[in-house]
């Protein structure tokens, strides 16, 4: 039986009590699996938020207890992996950290489930071969995530490279995650990219969904908003399930 659709979703940002709780209790009611939520945050710019840090892990624990969700949060310096390891039930890699490669060897002897995101300049060998870092220490609980790669093309943040989909499907067994969020860049995207990573053979999607977007400190314009997310988890849940093949449907 193949394995089920996760829809991984929440803020890109810990900002608030109110607004990791707020989002945590509507992605819960529409159905995600997983919550998302960044205590740590790689911005382009020094002087831009950098996250709550451990403030923010507090936060995404009560989030969890409050919700049942399991929390996916990004790991952005070895340093800080006691503390992460303490929350997160997933450790995500962010798509700057790909090749840090001793980050990427410590997460595989946590024996922590990961997230491990595609570099935006990187390719699927290189993806690959940083998935290799976490693998062979003995973690083999790892999930890749393809997030838009940098292009000529500036009509969208990055890239969304859906090809990355199948050929990842082909050269390993390990499920490919797709995130239209930082690809898009503005919400109004999220959905088509959406159901075309679904379509394209994605074992899950990671969104981010905001209270108020209008008022994120980080990634508001790609960010969908509370209300309209039980739509679109409604839309994303019901291709998946037609995705599934037959010989699984029947097993239902
Ligand atoms: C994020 O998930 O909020 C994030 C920073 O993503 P990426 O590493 O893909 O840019
Ligand atoms: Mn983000």
């Amino acid at each position: 039986m193949s394995r089920d659709f996760t829809l991984i979703a929440g803020p890109c940002t810990v900002e608030s009590r109110e607004q990791t709780l707020a989002t945590a209790y509507a992605v819960h009611a529409a159905g995600a699996g997983m919550l998302r939520g960044g205590a740590y945050k790689p911005r382009t710019s020094p002087h831009s938020f950098q996250g709550l840090g451990r403030d923010g892990l507090r936060l995404l624990a009560e989030a969890r207890d409050a919700t049942g969700l399991p929390v996916v949060t990004e790991l952005t310096d070895v340093r800080e992996i006691e503390p992460v390891l303490e929350v997160a039930d997933v450790i995500q890699v962010g798509a700057r950290n790909m090749q840090n490669y001793a980050l990427l060897t410590e997460i595989g002897r946590s024996g922590r489930p990961a997230l491990l995101k595609r570099g935006p300049a990187s390719t699927i060998d290189d993806l690959l071969q940083a998935a290799e870092y976490i693998l062979s220490e003995g973690n083999d609980d790892l999930m890749l995530c393809e997030r838009g790669i940098r292009t000529f093309e500036h009509a969208t943040r990055f890239t969304l490279d859906l090809s990355a989909v199948p050929v990842l499907k082909e050269r390993t067994q390990l499920p490919v995650i797709v995130d239209p969020s930082h690809a898009a860049g503005r919400r109004e995207l999220v959905r088509p990219l959406s159901l075309a990573a679904v379509a394209a053979g994605a074992d899950g999607l990671i969104v981010e969904v905001h209270p108020n977007p209008a008022e994120a400190l980080c990634d508001g314009p790609q960010a969908l908003t509370t209300s309209e997310f039980a739509d679109y988890a409604d839309e994303v849940h019901a291709l998946a399930r037609a995705m599934r093949p037959a010989v699984e449907l029947a097993a239902v």
